[in-house]
């Protein structure tokens, strides 16, 4: 099975043409700004919206303890949720969801066949996201091999934070990685995602050398990476790739506030400003004159 929390269908903003975008769940990293929160658990998660809830009580009829009403309050105990399924649709107003759901690979498939004649139009395809797509199980190269067959283009969004022999098992089935470098310094990598910088500057070197397609994604983070020291040490290194063409500067914003509130999680950049794309004008400019296509994402 396949744990997915999103499939979005008909997007002409995520890369060429039209595609339909698979969100999967798990990711080996922690960004402490990460927009899609509700896909860093590998399991589903349960969501709660305050503002809609309308005190139905559906939600405490499992009587199980995981969610009790105290003065009026609902109190979400999500450790004592071992089983999220049964909050599957529980909620009238919707105000409390299950976030992920496990799919074979042919459910997920069905869902793709349905947009295939606007790739065929288009130049588009598929784009797997999450959370990092390439951490799901075996199922996600059936998936692969199956889009394959179909001659559908798929794009993968990576953290690159997977051990190298993972990554190598998808290089023939996917035709362009969109690949995240987030610094370069280890301590500062592992202070803000958890994770480890020189992993990462492995694999994008192995993964050049393999010749596959892959952009260069650069999250722009106030406190993290937005300075010119660090922002021109990542250029350098995407303009020393060979099969590096394109380098994408993703500027921070706050938009997954809300997010965070519903899944109970804290978020450390809730009053952080949004950056604005004329701030990274610099940066588009250094990264042309070393040889790089060069965009800013919204
Ligand atoms: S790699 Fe992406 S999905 Fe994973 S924590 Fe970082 S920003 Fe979020």
């Amino acid at each position: 099975m396949l744990t997915v929390f999103n499939i979005q269908r008909y997007s002409i903003h995520d890369g060429n043409g039209v595609r339909t975008n698979i969100f999967f769940k798990g990711c080996p990293l922690r960004c402490s700004w990460c927009n899609n929160p509700e896909s860093l658990d590998p399991a589903p998660s349960i969501m709660f919206d305050e503002r809609i809830c309308h005190r139905f009580g559906e939600c405490l009829k499992p009587g199980n303890g995981a969610i009790v009403l105290e003065n009026n309050n609902l109190i979400i105990n999500r450790n004592l949720i071992s089983d999220t399924t049964i909050y599957d649709n529980i909620c009238p107003s919707r105000a409390l969801i299950v976030s992920g759901q496990e799919k074979t690979v042919s459910q997920i498939f069905q869902e793709i066949e349905k947009d295939i004649p606007f790739y065929n139009m288009s130049g588009g395809g598929v784009t797997l996201t999450g959370g990092e797509p390439l951490s799901q199980g075996p199922e996600l190269k059936d998936l692969l091999i199956q889009l394959k067959k179909r001659g559908i283009h798929v794009s993968a969004e990576t953290s690159l934070h997977l051990p190298w022999e993972t990554i190598e098992n998808y290089v023939n089935l996917i035709d362009l990685f969109l690949a995240d470098l987030k610094h370069l310094d280890n301590d500062k990598f592992t202070k803000f995602t958890g994770g480890n910088a020189t992993l990462v500057i492995e694999n994008f070197k192995k993964l050049d050398e393999t010749g596959s397609k892959f952009i260069v994604r650069v999250p722009v983070i106030p406190g993290f990476n937005f300075s010119s020291i660090e922002l021109s040490a990542i250029i350098d290194f995407a303009a020393g790739l060979k099969n590096a063409s394109e380098i994408n500067f993703i500027p921070f914003h706050s938009l997954a506030k809300e997010k965070y509130l519903m899944l109970g999680k804290d978020y450390m950049f809730a009053n952080q400003r949004n950056i604005e794309k004329s701030e990274l004008k610099f940066f588009t400019e250094y990264a042309e004159q070393k040889g790089l296509i060069s965009k800013i994402l919204n």
